[in-house]
Formats: structure tokens, sequence, C-alpha cells
């Protein structure tokens, strides 16, 4: 294998694999990001067995030489900021200026854990028994899964291998195969970062090919997942039908946030909330705003003030410097957009703006696609039950707070959920009866803070939150011991 190929990190080497797939720009089909290494699956396996091995040797470490290797790769992020930032958009697609706080992002996430590592404590609790007292305390769990996505290819493996590390574990970490390239250059920084070899390890490849290791591997003892429903339904049956001892699982998946705008909403406020939620980082986000749920008294001003400000998102290379709105990932991503596009004008929803897809900007061939924004759609409409996953989004009409309240509950999903409104009665009581993981009051539904919990109810989410604090329920164990002295 050629020495441009990137390879895999195993075992605290890098190892090619059997073959090798191009990483494509999406901005310019023409330009090959980098050749990447698919593991095999002895390769996994062999992955598995590295990072049994070195779990405990990791976990013997201080908490202050976790805390320290957490912020030296939290500080490497920072350090090649401009490089990563520069890569992400290269290899997704995301306007360089979302890649750049994605980077930000994630290297705040290791920063945070870093300082999570100092802060494992326990409980002791007097016992029903006399001088018996109990003891309560946090252990790692042994070696993770780490099973992510491509829409945020820095930003979800940080928040679930920076805590994966802090709590003592080892990590297996299998990233989506469209964004092998932040993959890569994230092991580079955490390779340079002093763990015990084998404590993280990078296997690059086919989901389902690789699955089969890292999802039924007895030796895994968690996995921690990001991506669509259908993939978490397979990560849960694999980990509780496997033999031996079932895994402990996480799955992070699907969103159609609904973004409600009442009556009493700062116009203004609730066109730049819908504007951000729905199409940045071209509506690829898990909290995208894909249903706005406006009341009949806003309503018409709304929409045509949404159009407006639609006519001025330039969509473009996403590392050119005007662009706001990079392209669709890839060719797949792209037609199941149109098919969403193509299905909401037949079911009668008007498209008030855009939805035109572009073979080329100045002349590179990508997959670029013009925002959309479908009006007079029905809450049973396929556009406004299914996600789309792109720069795609419906208008339904409501009249009242009641019925915007249901109509944004209707939903299989229960991610993120925002209202626009200046009353503090609609506020409190939306906070309160919205379904949802997350709530955002006369702010976007996308764009959330690293250092807090984050994910869903219902079909979004199952297991315990990531981020914040709240991650020591996944990645530790906890033990009870009675003590009688
Ligand atoms: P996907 O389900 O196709 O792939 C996710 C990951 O699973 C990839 O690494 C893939 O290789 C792997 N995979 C695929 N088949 C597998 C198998 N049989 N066994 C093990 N692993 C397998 O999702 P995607 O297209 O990469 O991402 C888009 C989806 O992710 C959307 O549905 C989006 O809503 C969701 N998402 C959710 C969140 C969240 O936090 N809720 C965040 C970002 C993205």
């Amino acid at each position: 294998m050629s020495d441009l190929i990137k390879p895999n990190f195993i075992a605290g080497e890098w190892l090619a694999g059997p073959d090798a797939a191009p990483n494509v720009n999406p901005s310019d089909t023409r330009d090959v990001v980098g050749l990447y290494a698919r593991a095999s699956q002895a390769q996994a396996r062999m992955a598995v067995a590295a990072a049994q091995a070195a779990q405990p040797l990791w976990a013997a470490q201080t908490p202050m030489q976790r805390s320290e290797a957490l912020d030296r790769i939290g500080s490497e992020l920072l350090t090649r900021r401009a490089e990563l930032a520069d890569l992400l958009a290269r290899e997704e697609g995301k306007a360089l200026g979302d890649a750049s706080g994605e980077v930000l992002r994630a290297a705040h996430i290791f920063k945070f854990f870093a300082g999570e590592a100092l802060r494992v404590g326990g409980e002791l609790i007097g016992s029903t028994r006399p001088n018996m007292s109990v003891e309560i305390c946090r252990e790692p769990v042994g070696v993770v899964t780490v099973i992510t996505p491509w829409n945020f290819p820095l930003a979800i493996p940080a928040w679930k291998i920076a805590p994966a590390l802090a709590y003592g574990n080892a990590v297996v970490f299998k990233p989506a195969e469209l964004v092998p390239g932040c993959a890569w250059a994230l092991a580079d920084i955490i390779a340079g970062a002093g763990l015990p070899a084998g404590t993280f390890n990078l296997v690059m490849g086919r989901g389902r090919e690789l699955g089969e290791v890292l999802l039924e591997d007895p030796r895994v003892q968690a996995i921690t997942f990001t991506g669509s429903e259908s993939t978490g339904r397979k990560v849960a049956l694999s980990a509780v039908g496997r033999s031996g001892p079932m895994a402990k699982f996480q799955l992070e998946m699907g969103g159609k946030n609904p973004l409600v705008v009442l009556d009493d909403a700062d116009v203004d406020q609730a066109i730049a909330c819908a504007l951000n939620g729905a199409f940045y980082s071209t509506g690829q986000r898990c909290t995208a705003s894909s249903r706005l749920i406006v009341t009949d008294g806003v309503h018409d001003r709304f929409v045509a003030g949404l159009i407006q400000a639609m006519e001025g998102l330039v969509v473009g290379d996403a590392r050119a410097p005007d662009t706001v709105i990079g392209p669709v990932v890839d060719a797949s991503q792209l037609e199941q957009d149109m098919r969403y596009i193509d299905l909401g004008l037949r079911e009668g929803a008007t498209l008030a703006y855009g939805g035109k897809a572009q073979k080329d900007w100045n002349g590179q061939p990508g997959f670029y696609l013009q925002p959309a924004l479908f009006t007079d759609t029905t809450p049973s409409m396929t556009i406004n039950r299914e996600e789309i996953f792109g720069p795609v989004a419906s208008v339904i009409r409501v009249s009242d707070a009641d019925e915007a309240l249901r109509v944004a509950n209707d939903t299989p999903f229960g991610l993120s959920a925002g209202v626009v409104t200046q009353s503090l009665k609609h506020a409190a009581r939306f906070k309160r009866d919205l379904q949802a993981g997350m709530v955002m009051v006369n702010a976007p539904t996308a764009g959330v803070d690293p250092h807090v919990p984050f994910g869903g109810r219902k079909g979004s989410s199952y297991g315990p939150r990531e981020q914040g604090r709240y991650a020591a329920e996944f990645f530790t164990t906890v033990k009870t011991t009675y003590i009688n002295p």
C-alpha cells in the first residue's frame, strides 16, 4: 500500500488496511482530499484486543495524568484550528466559519473533560445495619466502541472520545465513511498525547462490515452511537442479541425539530432563528428546524421576511469566503433531498423558495442545492414526518398556541424544539410541555453549548445523555461497597 494512504491506528501503530477509499470534496468532486485505509474485520478485532489490554493501564494512571493528556489534545486542536477547519470544510462541505467553530467546540470538549477527569467522586452513606458503612464509587466501563456520523466529523467524535478517556475507558473509534480525514487528524493528535498504546484505536471503513466486530465482540462493554434511526436499531439489537454479556449502549439518532413562532414573537428574531436553525450547515444537523409552526397573526409577515432573508444565503464552495451554505455532503444525500422536495410538491405543498439543485459552482462540479422553503403544508405530509437532513424546511400554519403545541409534539422524534415569543406565560408553558430533550426559547433549535447535556426523547435517543457531567452516567459503572470494619 502506498505511503500516501492514511492508515488505521491500532495498538499504538499506524497500520494499512486491505484496501483504501478516496475521500472526495463535495464542493469540487475533481478534488480528492486523500486516500484512507479501510480496516479488515481482523484488524477491528486486533483493535478491540489492544483496547482490552490497555484499559487497565490507562485506568491505573492518576486522574491528573488523564486530565493532562486530555488537555494536551484540546490544546493541539486549538493550535491546528485553521488547518483542521479547512480540512473539515473540504471533506464535509461545511462553510469554513462553521467548520472553524466546530474545531473550537471539539477543543472545548476535550478541555472540559480534562477537568472532569479530576472530579470523579463518590459517596459514603450510613447503612441500615450497625457498624456497617456503604461506599458508592464510579469505575470505568471498560472497552468502548465509538461509532459516529459524517455531519459533525470532529465535534461528535470529541464528545464521545473525551469522556470515554476521562473516566478511564479504552476506545475503538469507527468514523463515518465520508469523513475519514477529520477522524484521522484527530487520531494523529490523540496519538501524540502520551496515552498507553492501545488506549485509543482508529479503524476506518464500512459500517456494516466493521460493525459485526465492534458491536458483537464480547470484549466490548459499551457502544456509543450517533447516526440514523435505522442503524441505531441495528446497534441496539446487536448489543442485546450478541452471545456473551450484553453491551451497554447509547444511541443519538434523527430529529424533526419544530420551531414555533407565536403571534407575539419579535418577527426579526423569529426569522433569524429559522434561517440559522433550518439552513445553516446545509440543514445537515440532527437539531435542524425542519418544521416552522407559525400562528395566523404573524404567518404572512414571517414567511415574507424569511424568503427575503433566504435570498441572501450565498450557496457555494465551502471554503469560499462569501459562502454561507456549503454543498450537500454527497450524491446520495442530494438525491434524498430532491426526492423529498418532489414528494412535497406531489403532496400539495407550495415550494415558496429555492429547492433547485446546481451541478456546479464557478465551473466546479459539486452537490449544490439552493435552500428550500415549503408553505401551505400540513402536519401529516411526509415532508413533515420524516427526517430529510438537508436545507429544506416547511411552514405549518396554525390558529393559536394550543394548536402549535399539539403539532410540535405530533412527531415520533424529540431531540430539540424551539419557541419564539415575548410572553413569559407562553415561554414557560412551551418549556414545560414540549416533548424534546432540548428546548430553545428565542434561539435556534440548533447550536448548543459544549458543557451541558445533549440528547433527546422518543425516537431521537436511547440511553443516558451525552456531554457535560451527565456523560458520567454512560461512561462509568457504579460500584456499591459494604464495609463492616
Ligand atoms: P448512518 O446511520 O448511516 O451512519 C452512522 C455511522 O454508523 C457511520 O459511521 C456508519 O459507518 C455506521 N454504520 C452503518 N451501518 C452500520 C452497522 N450495520 N453497524 C455498525 N455501524 C454501522 O448515519 P449518517 O448518514 O452518517 O448520519 C446522519 C444521521 O445521523 C441522521 O439521521 C442524523 O439525524 C443523525 N445524527 C444524530 C445526531 C444526534 O445527536 N441525535 C447528531 C448528528 C447526526
